[in-house]
């Protein structure tokens, strides 16, 4: 999985942290030297990783740290808000010219995944209600511009190519029939190379003067960590990138380019690849990063799913009856569906805090889902509204008609009454009142 080991090894140095009532400033350096090791094997940037646990240790040894009751939370507090910060704090907006066409200009290595993250990113946009045209000006690579035409036409977006005409040239003239078409983005897909050289960087530099780009993104690939930052390094000095998209993130078990790229060249990592689909981007939220590498669960990708998954009229009616203790077994099935909805119940679990770890070798069971449905539906509807009174005798009858035994419909009415309590605790909770508030 992304950031394995990296993340392992961090939640183990918190949970000893978490372990310790009262911390010592040695209990701190020694969790720092822990950080330090991990962020390295990591393979994070080493100046990065120095930087960075100086900031944390000035402010972990700090009195007010070790005197509070919680000091293990309070360093890991500090942690995270460091990491955060160090990543570019929260997503950065591809830029949107106020004077149609947008021009994005994406470079990168060959391989790096360029021409597809073209692609992608026009999706992403088409999907928002954009009308982005591509362009090949890759005309080196002989199978460039005929990818770049078969997923043009995959995911239904024009493609503006001149065969192997002057890129220079071809950059221009996509601009004036952007213009002439209608369309507000135009995405050119620009030559790679093995390896960074004059030849390319000169035509690159070409092709900006003539198109003057808003967005200058350069495509790296994550898995190969300290060079994906050194390119990024030099691609920045001679182009002045406005961002990056870190391909192949899916594919990234140690997290070196995704933790140092925007701290060692100042550039955003904008969006982020994750599988060889149309579909396979995302926006890069580092604080969502961050709180996954922590163990601190991705409970606003959680809430975003939620977002989707939720009814919102539904979601109002259940708030009310947690509120009024009125959630019946019906409810509780509505509720088992809508969590179904939002991916495999495992996938979901993981984000939440302090679950993810544990579930990892439990395979949740998709079949314990349909028995739930049975029992409940072989319920009578006393029974579903009013649980209490299901006493042994009805418990044997349920059993009978759902094909299941009395124990699963005593664990059924057992989880019906903690998540009752557990609803009932969170309500009480700022902000976990209710469904999820859509919007930002
Ligand atoms: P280019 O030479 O930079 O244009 O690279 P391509 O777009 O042709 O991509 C090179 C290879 O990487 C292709 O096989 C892509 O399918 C693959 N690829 C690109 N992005 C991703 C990604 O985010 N995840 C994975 N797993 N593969 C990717």
């Amino acid at each position: 999985a992304m950031f394995e080991g990296l993340s392992e090894k961090l939640q183990a140095t918190f949970k000893r942290l978490k372990g310790k009532g009262k911390l010592t400033e040695a209990d701190v350096n020694e969790a720092m030297r822990e950080v330090r090791v991990a962020l390295l094997e990591a393979d994070v940037n080493f100046k990065v990783v120095k930087d960075l646990i100086a900031k944390i240790k000035e402010r972990a040894v700090g009195q007010e740290v070790l005197e509070s009751l919680t000091p293990g939370q309070h360093v890991i507090k500090i942690v995270n808000e460091e990491m955060v910060a160090m990543m570019g704090g929260s997503e950065s907006k591809l830029a949107i010219s106020s004077k149609p066409p947008t021009v994005v200009m994406l470079v990168g290595l060959q391989g790096a995944g360029k021409t597809t993250h073209g692609a992608k990113l026009a999706n992403m946009l088409k999907k928002q209600g954009k009308h982005p045209l591509l362009v090949a000006c890759d005309i080196y690579r002989p199978a460039a511009i005929k990818q770049l035409q078969v997923l043009g036409e995959q995911i239904k977006v024009p493609v503006f190519s001149l065969g192997q005409e002057n890129p220079v040239k071809i950059a221009g003239e996509s601009l004036d029939y952007a213009g002439k078409n209608g369309h507000d983005t135009v995405i050119i897909d620009t030559a790679g190379r093995l390896h960074i050289n004059e030849e390319l960087m000169g035509e690159l530099e070409d092709i900006k003067a003539v198109v003057q780009p808003h967005e200058i993104l350069l495509v790296v690939d994550a898995m190969t960590g300290q060079d994906a930052v050194n390119v990024a390094e030099t691609f920045n000095s001679k182009l002045a990138l406005s961002g990056v998209i870190l391909s192949k993130l899916d594919g990234d078990t140690r997290g070196g380019a995704a933790i140092s790229v925007r701290s060692v060249t100042g550039c955003p990592i904008k969006y982020a690849g994750v599988g060889e689909k149309m579909d396979a981007l995302e926006v890069f939220y580092p604080d969502r990063m961050v709180s996954r590498i922590l163990g601190m669960g991705d409970v606003l990708t959680l809430i975003e799913k939620a977002q989707n998954a939720f009814d919102d009229k539904k979601a109002k009616e259940l708030e009310e009856k947690i509120r009024k203790q009125e959630l019946t077994l019906d409810d509780f099935l509505d509720q088992i569906n809508q969590l179904r909805k939002m991916g495999s119940l495992s996938s979901v679990l993981e984000m939440i805090p302090g679950i993810g770890k544990q579930l990892k070798d439990v395979q949740i069971d998709d079949k314990e889902f349909a028995r739930v449905e049975a029992m409940i539906q072989s319920m009578t509807v006393e029974e579903r509204t009013r649980p209490a009174v299901i006493k042994d005798s009805r418990k044997k009858r349920i059993a009978r008609g759902s094909g299941t035994s009395v124990q699963d419909v005593g664990k059924l009415i057992k989880q019906y009454e903690q998540t009752k309590k557990m609803m009932k605790q969170m309500s009480g909770l700022p902000g976990m009142g209710g469904p999820p508030k859509s919007g930002k």
